[in-house]
This record gives C-alpha cells, sequence and structure tokens, in this order.
C-alpha cells in the first residue's frame, strides 16, 4: 500500500488495466506528435537563462523575418512560455481566439500568414494568470505539439519558458529532431552567468546550438551613430570562446523596438533602417546558412 504522505491516508492503486490504458493513449499521442511534427522541415527553439533578455521579441521577429523570405504561411510560432505568454501581443494578435474546424483546432494567424498558437488565446483575460502544476503545462504544450492543425510548415519558432527547469526540458525531449536552440542572452554580468547554464543544459539534451544571440548589445545613437554601452561588454564573447559556441550576432538596444513590439508591429518591418534591424537581419543570414548546411549534410 502507498500512503500520501501529507494527508496519511493510503492512496488507491491503479489497476492493470487502467495502467495499460494509460500507456496506451500516451503512445497513440506520442504517434499523433510524430505525424504532426514530420509535416514540419525545420524546428528550432529559442532560450534563455533569464527572463526579460528579449528571447519573445527574437522568436518573433525571427518568424517574421523567415516567412518574409518566400515563405508566407509556411512559418510557425508556438508561444510554450505558459506564464507569461508574449507573442500575440508582439505579433499584433492579442485578444484572437483558436478556431476548431472538422480536422480539429487551427493556430491563430499573424502577419505574412504566421501561424501562432499561445495560451494567451486561451484566457478570458490577458490579466489572468496561469496557476496550473507541471503535469498539466506540460499536457498543455504537448496538445500545442499534437492536435494543432499546423499543415505542412518549413520553420516552427518555439518561444520556450526562461531558464533551465523542467518545462523547457520537457518540450525538448518531446521534439527529438530539432534543429537545435538559438540562446537569446544580454551582456550584464547576471547574464553572462545564465548564459552558461543554458548552454550547459543544451549540451547536456543534446541539442545543437545554433548560436547565441546578445541582444541590448549596447546603444547606438539613432542621431549620430555612435555606439554606447550600457551593460559591460565582452563578456558574452568569452563564455561563447570559452564554450566554444558561436556568437549568432549583436543586436543594440532600441527604444522603437519596445515601442513597436508594445504596439504589435515586429520591429524589422516597421523600422527597416535601424542598427538594430540590420544586425538582426545578419543574424537571420546566419541561421538561414546554418539550417541550409545542415539540409545539406542530411
Ligand atoms: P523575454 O521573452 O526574454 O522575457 P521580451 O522579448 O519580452 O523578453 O523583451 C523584454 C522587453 O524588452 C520587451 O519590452 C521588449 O520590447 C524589450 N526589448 C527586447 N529587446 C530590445 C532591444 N534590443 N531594445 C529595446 N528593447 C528591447
Amino acid at each position: 500500500m502507498v500512503y500520501n504522505l501529507s494527508k496519511g491516508v493510503p492512496i488507491k492503486e491503479e489497476s492493470d488495466e487502467r495502467m495499460i490504458e494509460r500507456m496506451k493513449s500516451l503512445q497513440e499521442q506520442e504517434q499523433r506528435l510524430r505525424k504532426t511534427m514530420d509535416k514540419v522541415k525545420h524546428k528550432i527553439a529559442i532560450i534563455s537563462g533569464k527572463g526579460g533578455v528579449g528571447k519573445s521579441t527574437v522568436t518573433a521577429n525571427l518568424a517574421v523575418a523567415f516567412a518574409g523570405k518566400g515563405y508566407q504561411g509556411k512559418v510557425g510560432v508556438l508561444d510554450a512560455d505558459i506564464h507569461g505568454p508574449c507573442i500575440p501581443k508582439i505579433l499584433g494578435v492579442q485578444g484572437e481566439r483558436l478556431s476548431v474546424g472538422p480536422p480539429g483546432v487551427f493556430p491563430v494567424k499573424g502577419p505574412i500568414d504566421i501561424k501562432v498558437i499561445s495560451m494567451a488565446f486561451l484566457l478570458q483575460s490577458e490579466r489572468d494568470p496561469v496557476i496550473w502544476r507541471g503535469p498539466l503545462k506540460m499536457a498543455a504544450i504537448r496538445q500545442f505539439l499534437t492536435d494543432i492543425q499546423w499543415g505542412n510548415l518549413e520553420y516552427l519558432f518555439i518561444d520556450l519558458p526562461p531558464g533551465t527547469g523542467d518545462e523547457p526540458l520537457s518540450v525538448i525531449q518531446l521534439l527529438p529532431d530539432l534543429d537545435g536552440v538559438i540562446i537569446v542572452t544580454i551582456p550584464s554580468e547576471v547574464s553572462q552567468l545564465v548564459v552558461k547554464k543554458a548552454i550547459t543544459f543544451a549540451r547536456h539534451l543534446n541539442v545543437p546550438i545554433l548560436g547565441v544571440i546578445e541582444n541590448m548589445s549596447g546603444f547606438v545613437c539613432p542621431k549620430c551613430g555612435s555606439k554606447t554601452d550600457i551593460f559591460a561588454s565582452g563578456g558574452v564573447k568569452e563564455i561563447a570562446d570559452e564554450l566554444s559556441v558561436s556568437i549568432l550576432g549583436e543586436i543594440p538596444l532600441d527604444p522603437r523596438i519596445s515601442k513597436y513590439s508594445d504596439l504589435g508591429l515586429p520591429f524589422i518591418v516597421n523600422s527597416p533602417n535601424s542598427a538594430s534591424t540590420e544586425a538582426f537581419m545578419r543574424i537571420v543570414e546566419k541561421v538561414e546558412g546554418i539550417l541550409k548546411k545542415k539540409e545539406g549534410n542530411d
């Protein structure tokens, strides 16, 4: 007999039939997940050691950049950040609802027909917090990957919850054929400590690291073009060298990024000539190059 220690009462043991039923249902879900995800050519997860470094901003703008490269309707974003789902806001689809048709549930369509799935579409109000325990959150993410009608996609960008806890770990484990992770960080000392953790985390899970993006990397004056370092500089490069990870690029701080994100307008489209957009587009070229190379090797 197994006891619930906090209540001091025996826990009802699961019958063999019930256990077999549960395992069958998990196997079925696993097969459905494979079937849905097999139709997605490239899956890229965006991770960060901690929150507030620009992970969602990077994810949303990567999707816009790739959709704009001739992949209209072939790019998806899964906002797996259950507690702080910001993707709908950044892509201007906040307040939308998922549509349900005979084959299942369809993602919301964002700019350039980007297919978006987020917890935010299921909440009554944007002020509602999600107060769920781990297994429930995982069940939701698993369903997002399994039961959503993503269709044939060229790219799926997954905005993972910040940190190196159970949730990002489980999502990565659900996707064994992930192309890799992109790690977003900022050039402050605390971030440098956590970026090391994020690199170790990805290595431990045997996921390829496509590279690190240093966001909020200095401030480029829009009037004179000179660059000022707001946080300490150079640390991310040191860590990348030390751990043999490539830096995909550095995106400067630009007040227009947060202004446009708050308005639901992707900054790369709305301030195309800024130093930040130029830096971002160089990163996009690099990511595309890495994926093309990988495709050639497969
Ligand atoms: P995370 O997903 O890591 O929590 P967000 O993408 O939500 O971070 O970004 C946090 C805040 O910082 C947002 O208000 C966003 O608009 C802003 N932001 C992100 N990158 C930049 C940047 N390079 N310059 C200015 N503001 C930025």
